[in-house]
């Protein structure tokens, strides 16, 4: 498993509910967690990793110690917005791109944990952030003009830096990816064909630039 980047047509894939939650749901639930706080992030979902599900991860805290902030949502739906409120975000499959996105102030969520519980009182932006990510929509599409005009340097380079890769065989084909996609949906047991192997990941994902103060320093970091 590893995380995609811009322009990856698995960021535009629009996820349907899990129908189920069985042991390969939990097993990538694990491993996305495990490379949330890797690439210190404060959340990933399912399309982030190439995976058509409505599932995602976040721990607002970026923190693996802090474990009570950490949550698995699985067919989170956004059932009521309150306010609006412009706050800056990042995102792990858009490295270096950080951006003012004008949200929800609040959300009501109807969200499953891995119990099939449901879940409240979650972190608003990193959650919008996240569900955009299931219906296939990323930051860069709910910033304002002057952000997006801003933005586009990264985005081309982002851009040509993944053409490059597909060209050297990195990355497979859009083609492929698509049907390694359909093919993931229609399998009963959430299980992938095989796939090629995996480079490293950068931060991001509701997460301010590093040069700024991104969260409340808590004494523990990573070895
Ligand atoms: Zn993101």
């Amino acid at each position: 498993m590893k995380i995609v980047k811009y322009p990856h047509p698995a960021l535009r894939h629009k996820s349907r509910d899990l129908t189920i939650i069985d042991k390969q749901v939990r097993l990538y639930a694990a491993q996305m967690l495990e490379l949330m706080y890797e690439a210190k992030g404060l959340g990933l979902a399912a399309n982030q990793v190439d995976l058509p599900f409505r599932l995602l991860v976040m721990n607002s805290t970026a923190d693996p110690q802090q474990r009570e902030h950490e949550h698995v949502l699985i067919n989170p739906q956004i059932l009521d917005r309150k306010g609006s409120m412009e706050g800056e975000e990042g995102c792990l499959s858009l490295p270096d791109l950080y951006q003012k996105v004008r949200r929800a102030k609040t959300v009501t969520v109807q969200a499953y944990n891995l119990d099939g519980q449901a879940l409240e009182n979650l972190p608003s932006r990193i959650l919008q952030h996240e569900i955009d990510h299931l219906d296939g929509v990323l930051f860069t599409d709910k910033m304002g003009t002057i952000a997006k005009l801003s933005s586009r340097s990264v985005l081309r380079a982002l851009e040509s830096e993944y053409r490059r890769a597909q060209e050297r065989g990195e990355i497979p084909p859009d083609a492929e990816i698509l049907k390694r996609l359909a093919a993931l949906e229609a399998s009963p047991d959430h299980l992938p064909p095989p796939g090629p192997p995996e480079p490293p990941a950068q931060a991001g994902d509701g997460q301010p630039p590093p040069s700024r103060p991104a969260r409340a320093p808590t004494g523990s970091r990573p070895r």
